[in-house]
């Protein structure tokens, strides 16, 4: 339902009106707002949307003007929920931290040594969103370049650079 619970309550009679009408218009003959029907204006929407380009660009248009409209909006939401979750979040960290303390500790020394990243992604050669990568929490000052996502895709795996060395992977960037 595109409408707040409280929103279709209110103006019933008219969203009903106003499907009627669209029923009508676009040639569906009108046999109430039972399962089977709504079941066969739903496939009948995705399939126009499917097939047709400009409904599916003015829909991506839509969405980003939305975006971007409620940027501000979105915006603030977050930092109010922050606000009033500081302390939930601040003892989630202190907890993960407790639990894990090494890759905190070897994050925190590479920092206070200002151990510099090298020129790119030492898997795929990326220029940006370059990130520190620990292959070996023990050894906190031993350090690879890597993109953000080869990052994610190491950490998840557990493995070091060199084992990926010439493996494809999603979000891969040119050089
Ligand atoms: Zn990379």
């Amino acid at each position: 339902m595109p409408y707040s619970r409280a929103y279709y309550e209110a103006h019933r009679e008219e969203i009903l009106q106003r499907e009627r009408e669209w029923y009508r218009k676009h040639h569906i003959q009108e046999r109430g707002y039972d399962k089977k029907n709504r079941e066969r204006i739903n496939a009948y929407c995705r399939k126009r949307y499917a097939e047709n380009k400009e409904i599916r660009e003015r829909s991506a248009e839509r969405a980003k003007k939305y975006y971007k409209e409620h940027l501000e909006a979105r915006r603030a939401y977050h930092r109010r929920h922050y606000a009033e979750h500081k302390k939930e979040y601040f003892e989630k960290q202190r907890q993960r931290i407790k639990e894990n303390p090494l890759p905190h500790r070897a994050h925190a020394l590479v920092q206070y040594h200002k151990i510099p990243f090298g020129p790119q992604c030492e898997s795929c050669g990326a220029t940006v969103n370059l990130e520190r990568h620990h292959p070996d929490y023990n050894k906190p000052l031993d350090v690879q370049t890597l993109c953000s996502s080869c990052n994610k895709l190491f950490r998840s795996r557990g493995e070091n650079a060199n084992a990926l060395q010439n493996e494809q992977h999603g979000s891969r960037r040119k050089v």
